[in-house]
């Protein structure tokens, strides 16, 4: 059973602006690898989440007969692929996504583990317990899914987005003991069949995103950088 990540309630603050803690290397890694490797302190980012309770309505219960447990494995990104011009609060368009899931899909809860929002504010969406939902015909068995919102085909990309993706991605693939290989894109699971997540595909496929992770590991500062959606077809 995975680790369960602590929400936090209320107000959101964009990631970028936290405080990074230093958490010391699991006492084990440091007995198995520390005198060979030189293991220093990892850097976990202290991740703030709004919690499901803190956006859902009292009637955006989950229907738990419509849930899979799995036992999670690998981080897939995702877009949301609607164009988000903020007009919507973070909240509301939980409660949205929350709706059609349950009442146009015969999903559970919202399909995502978490959601970022325009803002860069992390929302908790499903229990990472339970196995994602999607509209693609890939295995969702162990994957924990990451939506960030916008339609990133059409859309920038905000930097404050993607520092939350980033630190969400260390603090997961920290608690799961996930490896970068098996951090992906929806596409890389799904060819042909969807664009998602956009020119975040780029990030990762140019080794931008797990460089990024490492910098955060490393407790270093990384730059932003800002990269053109190009679509497959035209990349042939
Ligand atoms: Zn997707």
């Amino acid at each position: 059973m995975p680790t369960r990540i602590a929400a936090t309630s209320q107000t959101c603050v964009p990631n970028s602006k936290l405080r990074r803690s230093l958490r010391p290397c699991k006492i084990l890694l440091v007995l198995a690898f520390g005198m060979l490797a030189g293991c220093s302190n990892l850097h976990v980012p202290d991740v703030q989440i709004v919690s499901r309770a803190d956006w859902a309505g009292a009637d955006d219960v989950p229907m738990m007969e419509r849930f899979v447990e799995h036992a999670p494995d690998r981080l897939t990104i995702h877009h949301a692929g609607v164009v988000d011009d903020g007009s919507v609060a973070g909240d509301e368009k939980m409660r949205r996504l929350f709706n059609f899931s349950v009442k146009q899909r015969p999903w559970g809860d919202v399909p995502y583990h978490f959601v970022i929002d325009r803002t860069g504010c992390i929302r908790e969406g499903r229990d990472m317990i339970y196995a994602p939902d999607t509209n693609t015909s890939y295995d969702v068995d162990s994957h924990i899914c990451i939506c960030v919102n916008g339609d990133l085909t059409k859309q920038p990309l905000m930097e404050n987005q993607y520092r939350s993706l980033v630190d969400l991605l260390v603090k997961l693939a920290a608690d799961l003991d996930v490896p970068n290989d098996r951090i992906a894109g929806h596409k890389d699971y799904a060819p042909g069949e969807t664009t998602c997540p956009g020119v975040l595909e780029n990030y990762i496929e140019n080794g931008w995103l797990i460089e990024d992770m490492e910098n955060v590991r490393a407790g270093k500062p990384y730059e932003f950088r800002e990269s053109q959606y190009v679509s497959s077809e035209s990349k042939k």
